[in-house]
């Protein structure tokens, strides 16, 4: 893993947070983006080398609108730069940690990603994260 690419957020209200952070970063967000199959919609701050996502529920059933039902708004996962996702997913399955997805999907902000269960990962939600270049 190269580094922290993001550090995603769980909000209520992406309006008010964006307000809120962007006050806090001294930033403007520069980009929003709906992910339909996670039913999420996501706001990038870009900070140096890493990225702070918002993440508010686009759907009522969503993961993100279970995670607030649940622990409220807060940090909802980090996300870690990899070069080759299937590789490192071959790699920490061989070292016992769970996967949620065993296949990379698409995820916000052209990247292709993949989850780490929490139970494995001592209740940190880990996010894998790979550029998707513009050769595949
Ligand atoms: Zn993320």
């Amino acid at each position: 893993m190269r580094k922290i690419e993001h550090i995603g957020i769980a909000v209520k209200d992406t309006a008010a947070s964006v307000e809120l952070f962007s006050k806090l970063l001294n930033a403007t967000p520069y980009k929003t983006e709906e992910v339909e199959s996670e039913g999420v919609t996501t706001t990038f701050y870009q900070l140096g080398e890493s990225k702070i996502e918002l993440l508010e529920a686009s759907k009522e059933d969503s993961a993100i609108a279970k995670f607030i039902e649940k622990r409220g708004e807060g940090i909802h996962h980090i996300a870690f730069d990899v070069e080759d996702i299937h590789a490192e997913i071959e790699r920490l399955k061989a070292e016992g940690f769970q996967m949620i997805h065993e296949e990379p999907k698409k995820g916000a902000d052209n990247k292709l990603i993949c989850f780490l269960h929490p139970k494995s990962t001592n209740g940190v939600l880990v996010e894998l994260c790979q550029e998707i270049s513009s050769s595949v």
